[in-house]
């Protein structure tokens, strides 16, 4: 028997496939709509953090933005008990290997997130002649949803959550956020004017 390959030297040519997760052997609608339930509301996500936009993944977690709300909120620090794995931050290519693996090493069904600009297409560090990153996460894994932004706000690191609950349950959840039209800044001079002088009434 040889010996198990330690290298964690995987193929990053190539993406690897999504896993393909074999039907119930009771195939029925309600269940399944039960199961799926369950599974978008308790959604586990790996404590797993990569660079700046990882501090915004905590901040998700803290009590203003508050993630248990949404049944999201249990951090696991094992792969093989989470089914969410946030990418927040940049992808070395040191670290692709063992990212692939921490990927391999989860259940299905499970998803990725790409958060923010590094993690989606390398972000500010996406230059010509760069030899150490990994420009976006989708050429190591597959990735199901992509949340943009150096850094991405915590609410939107929340929309990413709801839109992987809408793709499990083909539904979504929550009510769309309000959408508050922008209004047009104010034009400051870029010099404040000087006040006129008083006229001095000797002549
Ligand atoms: S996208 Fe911006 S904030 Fe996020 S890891 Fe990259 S540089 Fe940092």
């Amino acid at each position: 028997m040889g010996s198990p390959d330690r290298t964690m030297k995987p193929n990053l040519a190539e993406p690897i496939q999504k896993s393909e997760v074999l039907p119930p052997i009771i195939n029925l609608k309600p269940i399944n709509w039960f199961f799926d339930v369950n599974r978008a509301m308790s959604l586990w996500p790996v404590t797993f953090g990569l660079a700046c936009c990882a501090i915004e993944m905590m901040s998700v977690s803290m009590a203003r933005f508050d993630i248990a709300r949404f049944g999201a909120e249990v951090f696991r620090p094992s792969v093989r008990q989470a089914d969410l794995m946030m990418v927040t931050g940049t992808v070395s290519k040191k670290m692709a290997p063992a990212l692939v693996r921490l990927y391999e090493q989860m259940p299905a069904p499970k998803y990725v997130l790409a958060c923010g600009n590094c993690a989606i297409s390398g972000g500010p560090f996406k230059f010509e002649g760069q030899y150490g990153i990994v420009e976006g996460v989708d050429k190591l894994i597959p990735v199901d949803v992509y949340v943009p932004g150096c850094p991405p706000r915590p609410e939107a690191i929340l929309e990413g959550v709801f839109s992987i609950q809408e793709k499990i349950l083909g539904v979504r959840l929550w009510p769309q956020p309000e959408v508050i039209p922008s209004e047009p800044a104010p034009k400051k001079p870029l010099r404040p004017e000087k006040e006129a002088e008083p006229q001095s009434d000797q002549a």
